[in-house]
């Protein structure tokens, strides 16, 4: 596996990127442009070791976004046009049970995306925009479209099926998809390699806690339950999204508030979760209220971390035999509390976290469980961009040898 890939994720008011090598498994930069659509944007570019560049400047589409973005290339470096580019990789947040795997983008293939805006309407389209600019920009490198929900294509029926009128499902797409594919992917394997063992062996629970949460289930590899559903907003308590709710909420609202759908669905998903409960949606910001007496943000603390536990017992019932619990994301990594009150008491099932381990500050995959712990605690930093890098080339790769293969054309 080598070559460098340009990994880009278009947000609606943001556009970020990485040139990462394959081979190294390093970003040689990366940069984000902020604002993008409002009048004032700022882009920021990094190369390690060095001091960001940070230019202030309108940014009013994605295309100026992306022009940006190589102007700075072309001032700080690495110069793109020598950097040996196979392929340019877009993060698609929702890939439907359309695709189950990354796929070289043509047209059909982004009209593909288009569509599946009915699932996915702040996201697929503005992922659409970022592929189609990048189209024009690098008209003569292969673009490849790595989906969220890939991972989760293993899903069997009894975990994505949603128990309600089958038309639903048939017609209108409504099932579980699961997201944050391609961090479950990439910190499942990383867990199994840092145990020393096959990925078809290890059995794992993957904790993906960052501004969005979502738990996976994975068996030897596969995906086999996840928390997020339909949308990113079923399971885990996230910075601004409830995680589970009873679905009946909405039309209660809608009875005794007069709040309609699209009302609720907004508040559910951008004003809930940590934000609603504590007042941040940054977990240092409640433990810093938290140590100022603030009762609202303890007990979002205790939500937080009581709905992680349920997962994780759900998930080691659905897996029976469970090797690893992985924690990963900006709170997964980063934060001892959570990690420690989410999996408090459950010696019984196997879980012993080692007190040292789990506070100390290490860079890097780690075990924060004790060295007698049935099922190993670890924290594994994820890295979508290099996962995203690493499945375009694994997906070039197989082009060619079916290109060379006899017969093929
Ligand atoms: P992510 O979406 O994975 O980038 O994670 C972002 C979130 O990680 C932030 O909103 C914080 O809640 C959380 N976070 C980052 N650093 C820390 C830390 N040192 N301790 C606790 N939480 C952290």
């Amino acid at each position: 596996m080598t070559g460098r890939v340009l990994v880009v994720n278009c947000g609606s008011s943001s556009l970020k990127y990485r040139l990462v090598d394959v081979a190294a498994g390093e970003a040689l930069a990366w940069g984000l442009a902020e604002r993008v659509g409002q009048p004032s944007g700022r882009l920021t570019h990094s190369r390690p070791g060095r001091p960001p560049d940070v230019v202030e400047q309108p940014l009013p589409d994605h295309a100026e976004a992306l022009a940006a973005a190589l102007a700075a290339f072309q001032r700080r470096g690495p110069a793109l046009a020598d950097a040996g580019l196979v392929a340019v990789a877009h993060r698609v947040v929702h890939g439907g049970d359309r695709f189950s795997a990354p796929v070289l983008v043509d047209d059909a293939v982004l009209r593909a995306i288009r569509e599946l805006a009915t699932l996915a309407p702040l996201h697929n389209p503005v992922n659409a925009v970022g592929i189609e600019v990048a189209r024009r920009t690098f008209p003569g490198l292969p673009h490849v479209a790595v989906f969220d929900t890939a991972f989760h294509a293993t899903l069997p029926p009894s975990a994505y099926t949603y128990a309600v009128p089958p038309q639903w499902a048939h017609d209108h797409g409504v099932r579980r998809y699961g997201f944050h594919g391609t961090s479950h992917a990439f910190v499942s394997r990383a867990a199994a390699e840092f145990l020393g063992r096959p990925v078809a062996e290890v059995n794992s629970v993957v904790l993906h806690l960052g501004n969005g949460a979502s738990a996976t289930a994975v068996a030897g590899g596969r995906s086999v339950d996840t928390s997020m559903g339909m949308t990113p907003l079923e399971g885990l308590v996230m910075g601004t999204r409830s995680g589970d709710v009873d679905p009946a909420v909405v039309a209660h609202l809608h009875r005794v508030a007069g709040l309609g759908p699209e009302e609720v669905d907004r508040a559910l998903n951008s004003s809930s979760g940590m934000l609603a409960l504590a007042g941040s949606n940054d977990l240092r910001e409640v433990h810093r209220r938290i140590a100022d007496g603030d009762d609202a943000a303890a007990l979002a603390l205790e939500v937080f971390c009581h709905r992680l536990r349920k997962y994780v017992g759900a998930y080691l019932a659905v897996l029976g035999r469970t090797d690893a619990i992985a924690f990963t994301g900006g709170i997964g990594e980063n934060d001892p509390v959570v990690r420690a009150r989410s999996l408090a008491g459950l010696e019984r099932l196997g879980i012993r976290l080692d007190e040292e381990r789990n506070a100390a500050r290490e860079p890097g995959a780690r075990r924060v469980s004790a060295d007698d712990s049935p099922v190993a605690v670890l924290v594994v930093p994820t890295d979508e961009e290099l996962e995203m890098a690493r499945q375009t080339v694994a997906l070039l790769d197989g082009h060619q040898r079916d290109e060379g293969r006899p017969g093929s054309q």
